[in-house]
C-alpha cells in the first residue's frame, strides 16, 4: 500500500513537469529575420472567454508559440458582475508567467462594434481603458494615440455580414486616417478570400489568429492552431511591431501558408533542399523537407517531352525522390508546378520552377 501511495505521489510530482515541456513548431527563418509564431486574438474570462489569463500562456508554451496578445472585448463583458476590473487586467495577470515562460505578451483589446466597422483588435496598447468610449471613432483614435497596431477582425463573419463580405465607407475612413493596418485573413478555421484580396490591393498586413474563447484544444502530432508568422529582426516587442507595420507576415492555417509571394518563396526555398541528378534519359529531383510544412505540388504548363508527376505531396520532415523521363533526346528543361497550399492570391497557389 505504501508503495502504491509513493508511486501515485511520484506520478503527481512529475505531471507538472510533463505539462511544462515547450512545444516546437519547425518553420524556417527568412534571410535576415527570425520567424515568430504569434496569435494576436485571444479571449479570457475578462470578456467572454472561458479561461483565466495565465492558462493562455501555458497553452502557448505547450504549443511552441513565441508571441500572444490577449484581446478581451472592450464593450462585451458578460461576467462583469463577477469580475470587476480594468481592461488592462487580463494582461497584467498573465504578464509574469509570460516572462517566466519566455512568451512575448503584447497588450491588446478588441474594439467590438456593429458592422460597420465591425470588430477590430488594437495591439501594443499602453492603456486599454482609454478605448472604453461611446463613439467608435473615439475608440480607434485612443488606440492610434498610443501608436497601436490595429487590424480588422473576421470581415467574413456571417453574423455581421450575412450574405456578402463588404468593404464599407467606414473602413475607407479608418484606413485613410491611419487606424487600420491589417486584416485577419484567417480567423479560427475560416479563410476569408476578400480579406486576402484587400490586403494585397490596399497594402495591409495579413493576419491569422484563433479568436479562441474556450480552452485550447490538444492538438495531435503535426497539427497546430491558426497563427500569424511574423518575420522580425529580433524577438522583441519593438521588432514585432516594426515587422507588422512593414507587412512582413504570413498566415499558417491548417496545411496552408498565405502571404506575399516574396516571403512564401523564401519560406519554400529555406524549408526544402533540392538536389538534381541526371542520367541519359532521366533526371531525379530529391526534395529534403526540413520543416513541418506540407507541400502540395501540381504540375503546370511544361514541355511535354519532360514526363513527371501530375500531383505530388511532400510530407513534413520527409525526403522524396522524383524521377523525370527525358523523351525525344531532350537533355533538360523546366519542371514547372504550383504549390497549391501556398496561397499568393485568393485561392491561387505559388508557381515554382526547378531547372534540370
Ligand atoms: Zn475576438
Amino acid at each position: 500500500m505504501k508503495k502504491i501511495i509513493l508511486l501515485i505521489g511520484a506520478v503527481c510530482l512529475t505531471l507538472p513537469f510533463f505539462a511544462q515541456v515547450r512545444g516546437k513548431i519547425n518553420i524556417p527563418e527568412l534571410n535576415g529575420y527570425v520567424t515568430l509564431k504569434c496569435d494576436f486574438h485571444i479571449h479570457t474570462v475578462f470578456s467572454d472567454g472561458n479561461v483565466w489569463p495565465t492558462v493562455r500562456i501555458d497553452e502557448a508554451f505547450r504549443e511552441g508559440l513565441d508571441v500572444v496578445s490577449i484581446t478581451d472585448h472592450i464593450e462585451y463583458r458578460p461576467y462583469q458582475d463577477d469580475i470587476v476590473a480594468s481592461h488592462d487586467r487580463s494582461y497584467e495577470i498573465a504578464r509574469e508567467l509570460a516572462q517566466a515562460r519566455g512568451i512575448i505578451l503584447i497588450k491588446g483589446s478588441e474594439i467590438t462594434r456593429d458592422m460597420p466597422p465591425g470588430h477590430s483588435n488594437a495591439i501594443f496598447l499602453t492603456n486599454s481603458d482609454a478605448l472604453d468610449t461611446p463613439g467608435y471613432m473615439d475608440a480607434f483614435a485612443a488606440a492610434k494615440v498610443q501608436n497601436a497596431f490595429i487590424f480588422w477582425n473576421h470581415p467574413c463573419w456571417d453574423v455581421q455580414q450575412p450574405d456578402t463580405t463588404l468593404w464599407f465607407d467606414e473602413h475607407t475612413k479608418l484606413l485613410e486616417q491611419g487606424m487600420m493596418h491589417g486584416i485577419e485573413v484567417v480567423n479560427g478555421r475560416w479563410y476569408c478570400p476578400e480579406a486576402h484580396r484587400w490586403c494585397l490591393e490596399k497594402n495591409l498586413t495579413m493576419l491569422g489568429n484563433t479568436d479562441v474563447h474556450a480552452p485550447m484544444q490538444i492538438f495531435a502530432a503535426g497539427k497546430h492552431r491558426t497563427m500569424t508568422l511574423v518575420f522580425a529582426r529580433s524577438a522583441t516587442p519593438e521588432a514585432i511591431h516594426e515587422a507588422l507595420k512593414e507587412r512582413r507576415t504570413a498566415v499558417y492555417y491548417d496545411d496552408f501558408i498565405i502571404g506575399e509571394e516574396k516571403y512564401l518563396k523564401e519560406l519554400f526555398e529555406n524549408a526544402l533542399e533540392i538536389k538534381v541528378e541526371k542520367t541519359d534519359a532521366s533526371a531525379r529531383i530529391t526534395f529534403v523537407n526540413t520543416s513541418d510544412f506540407t507541400f502540395n505540388l501540381k504540375k503546370t504548363q511544361h514541355d511535354t517531352r519532360l514526363v513527371y508527376f501530375r500531383d505530388y505531396t511532400i510530407v513534413p520532415n520527409g525526403t522524396h525522390t522524383i524521377t523525370i523521363q527525358l523523351q525525344d533526346g531532350i537533355t533538360g528543361g523546366d519542371i514547372n508546378f504550383e504549390v497549391e497550399n501556398f496561397l499568393v492570391k485568393p485561392n491561387e497557389g505559388m508557381k515554382y520552377t526547378v531547372k534540370i
